[in-house]
């Protein structure tokens, strides 16, 4: 199961969208990795990288993942480690293909720091050709209890011919950092795994993950004051990314809308129509930064207005961005379910 409901520009038909909030969610789907490689085989950067496993610095080279995990892991290690990011921000991290420089940037670390629940599954091959024999592995999401998707599926004509294509997603929905409570659990898992693979530095690790967790809990209090005045909110997405955040925040994900990437044909847009009159829903939702040319003119058709929501796999890279974009999410999700 895919969480992208539509991609523009990309021929990928094992596409299980989801509407969720009324949400249609496409932003970062849009843009291509610039960077495509393979890593069928060990890179002679990475052969020659393994034998010098610390950064030049001194200090533990930690590489992370994607976004949210990179702002985590930067919040908690602060000056005292060196933070790389694998995928970069406007990259789409669900086709993500690992590069050479992945291998490489691999090879060297000491500690690699993922979201884990599947997400990640170009780590596979990565990790095994880097062969960093000394490398801890942090999972975020350790811990975490997975969500499966949650919502109907709204399948459009294209889609349905495409089902058996789907990948069914054994490890559950991977997007447990757009809830602030479980963004606690993944700060204080990766804060643990830096003081288990960095012990000297516990003091600043402990110290940066409790100023960043009371931060969270801020946000937290936020969003339930906020969303507590419109209870069950419901809405529609074309990403199922929001389920966590729905699930604390007692908001409905009623359904996650399929829609093919390039076209849509009259019967999608009929689809879309009757799921948003059968579950009454409000607004839709899109992603920051995508041409919506397609979503404008289904939310014309639907009456509705296309709002963003940002699932944060794509953004700034410093660790304060994760709460300047979920403030933006709570005050677009209070005008939407006013
Ligand atoms: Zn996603």
């Amino acid at each position: 199961m895919n969480y992208r409901g539509l991609r523009i520009g990309r021929q990928r038909s094992s596409i299980l969208s989801i509407i969720a909030l009324l949400m249609l969610s496409m932003a970062s789907c849009s843009q291509s990795n610039p960077n495509q490689g393979t890593t069928s085989e060990q890179s002679p950067q990475a052969q020659e990288a393994a034998s010098t496993p610390t950064a030049q610095s001194g200090k533990t080279k930690v590489v992370a993942t994607f976004l949210p995990i990179y702002l985590f892991t930067k919040a908690v290690a602060g000056n005292v480690a060196d933070v790389e990011i694998l995928v970069p921000p406007g990259t789409e991290v669900h086709e993500y293909q690992a590069t050479p420089q992945n291998v490489k940037a691999i090879a060297t670390a000491n500690v690699l720091v993922k979201n884990g629940l599947g997400l990640e599954e170009f780590l596979e091959n990565t990790i095994k050709n880097a062969e960093n024999k000394k490398l801890t592995e942090i999972d975020a999401s350790k811990g975490i209890k997975p969500l499966n998707e949650i919502s109907p599926v709204v399948k459009t004509a294209k889609e349905e011919k495409d089902h058996d294509h789907n990948h069914s997603h054994a490890q559950g929905n991977p997007h447990v950092w757009l809830d602030p409570v479980l963004a606690k659990q993944q700060v204080t898992n990766i804060r643990d795994g830096l003081i288990a693979a960095d012990p000297k530095n516990k003091a600043t690790y402990e110290a940066n993950a409790a100023a960043y967790i009371k931060e969270l809990e801020i946000l937290n209090s936020e969003f339930q004051q906020t969303l507590q005045k419109n209870p069950s909110c419901t809405f529609i997405t074309f990403h199922d990314a929001f389920p966590y955040l729905a699930n604390r925040y007692k908001l409905k994900q009623v359904a996650v809308v399929q829609i093919p990437e390039d076209q849509l044909s009259p019967t999608d847009v009929q689809s879309a129509v009757n799921a948003v009159k059968k579950y009454k829903v409000k607004a839709l939702f899109s992603e920051p930064g995508v041409d919506n040319k397609l979503l404008t003119s289904l939310s014309q058709d639907l009456n509705l207005t296309l709002q963003t929501l940002d699932s944060l796999e794509t953004g700034e890279t410093d660790p304060q961005h994760y709460f300047k974009a979920m403030k933006a999410n709570l005050q677009t999700l209070e005008t939407a379910c006013k």
